[in-house]
C-alpha cells in the first residue's frame, strides 16, 4: 500500500538513494546541498515558495541560499502556479524550483495539460512537516521569538513524523502524502534522526552521479530507512483517517457529487477565488459558457488532478471546506473510472 513512498529495493539497487550526515546541523547541510545542486546543474536562478514569504520568489545568487528554510510551516501560494510564467519570462535559463509535495503533485498534473520546457528545470522536493494558517503562523512565530525558531520546532519533531496535526491547515491534516517524491531530487527528513542523517533520493542514477552520490547504504542506514517507512505508513494512515472524519462530520452539507459541485459554483456567481488561487486552473480552464456555467468535463478533470494543497480553501470568502469537498469528489470520480482503486 505504501510502496510509492518508501525506498524500494530497486531504488537502492540503482543507487538513487543515500543518507547524508548532518553533524547536528540539518538545515545548514540542506542549504549546502541545494547550493551544490545549483552549481552542479549549472542553474541560473531558483524559485522558492516555502520561505515564509507571501508569494514565490526568485533567487539569482546561490550565496543567498543560506536564507532558505524549506521547513517554515507556512504556505500561502502554490509555486506550480507561477513556474510557467517564470519560464516564459526568462527563456533559455536553467531554473531550479524547490517544492513541497503538494506543489510537486500540482506541477506533475500541470505538465500533463501544458507543454512546459521541463528540460531546463531542476525540481527539488522536500518532505513536508505541515503548515499553519497564516494568522496562526504569525502568532506562533511571535511567541517563539522568530519564524526560524518555529521552523526548527517542526524539524525537531521530524523523526516522530512532525507535531500534532490538528493545529495545521485542514489540507495538511488530510494530506495525501507529505513525502518528497517525484522530483529530480527529493530530500527526506520524516522518520529520520535529522541531527545525524537525512535522505537524498534522485529521479535516476545520472542525476545521482551529477549530484555526487555518496557510497552505498550501510546496514545501520537500512534500519533508519525501515524506521522511516514505518513512520510514513503511520502518517498516511492518519491522513486517510482525517479525510474520512472530516467528510463524515460535514456529510449533511457537502455537495455529494460533481453535479452538486457544479450547482455550488453556479451559486457562487462571479467569485472565482478558488479558481484563481488553484495551480491547475487558468483564465480559460475550467471553461465557462456564455451563461457563466463551468464545463462539466473540465471541472471533472480539475477535480481528478487536484493536488490537495488547499490554496482554494484558504482563498474562499465563504470559508467553504473545499479541501474536504474536492477530496471526496475526486475519490468518487477516480473510483468510478477504476472501481478497484481505493484512494481514501
Ligand atoms: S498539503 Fe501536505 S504537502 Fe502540502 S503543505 Fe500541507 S502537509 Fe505539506
Ligand atoms: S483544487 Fe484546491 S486543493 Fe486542489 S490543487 Fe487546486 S487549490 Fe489545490
Ligand atoms: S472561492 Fe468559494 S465562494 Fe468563491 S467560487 Fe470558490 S467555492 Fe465559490
Amino acid at each position: 500500500m505504501f510502496t510509492d513512498t518508501s525506498i524500494s529495493e530497486r531504488e537502492l539497487a540503482m543507487n538513487t538513494s543515500w543518507l547524508v550526515e548532518t553533524h547536528g546541523d540539518p538545515l545548514g547541510v540542506i542549504q549546502l546541498l541545494i547550493k551544490d545542486a545549483w552549481e552542479r546543474f549549472e542553474l541560473d536562478t531558483m524559485m522558492l515558495s516555502m520561505n515564509g514569504s507571501t508569494k514565490p520568489r526568485l533567487i539569482n545568487d546561490p550565496e543567498q541560499l543560506y536564507k532558505v528554510n524549506p521547513f517554515k510551516p507556512l504556505m500561502t501560494k502554490n509555486a506550480a502556479k507561477y513556474l510557467p510564467q517564470v519560464l516564459e519570462d526568462i527563456p533559455d535559463s536553467r531554473v531550479g524550483v524547490v517544492l513541497r509535495p503538494c506543489e510537486m503533485r500540482a506541477l506533475v498534473e500541470k505538465t500533463k495539460r501544458e507543454a512546459l520546457p521541463m528540460d531546463r528545470v531542476l525540481t527539488i522536493c522536500f518532505d513536508c512537516l505541515g503548515t499553519y494558517p497564516l494568522e496562526d503562523y504569525q502568532w506562533r512565530a511571535e511567541r517563539k521569538g522568530s519564524p526560524e525558531r518555529l521552523a526548527w520546532e517542526s524539524l525537531h519533531f521530524a523523526r516522530q513524523g512532525g507535531i500534532a496535526a490538528y493545529r495545521y491547515r485542514s489540507a495538511c491534516q488530510a494530506c495525501r502524502t507529505p513525502i518528497g517524491q517525484g522530483a529530480d531530487v527529493n530530500i527526506g527528513v520524516i522518520g529520520l534522526p535529522v541531527r545525524q542523517k537525512i535522505l537524498v533520493n534522485t529521479r535516476d542514477s545520472e542525476t545521482a552521479n551529477t549530484l555526487g552520490r555518496e557510497e552505498s547504504i550501510s546496514e545501520e542506514d537500512q534500519s533508519l530507512i525501515d524506521q522511516r517507512d514505518y513512520i510514513i505508513a503511520r502518517l498516511l494512515q492518519r491522513g486517510s483517517n482525517t479525510r474520512q472524519r472530516l467528510a463524515e462530520n460535514l456529510e449533511s452539507i457537502l455537495p455529494r457529487d460533481l453535479d452538486a459541485l457544479l450547482h455550488l459554483f453556479e451559486r457562487c456567481g462571479e467569485c472565482r477565488e478558488c479558481f484563481d488561487n488553484c495551480p491547475l486552473c487558468a483564465a480559460d480552464y475550467p471553461a465557462r459558457d456564455e451563461l457563466g456555467l463551468y464545463a462539466r468535463e473540465d471541472v471533472m478533470q480539475w477535480m481528478i488532478s487536484c493536488a490537495g494543497c488547499g490554496m482554494c480553501e484558504q482563498a474562499c470568502p465563504n470559508h467553504l471546506p473545499l479541501v474536504t469537498i474536492f477530496s471526496q469528489i475526486r475519490q468518487q470520480l477516480i473510483e468510478s473510472i477504476d472501481p478497484a482503486s481505493q484512494i481514501h
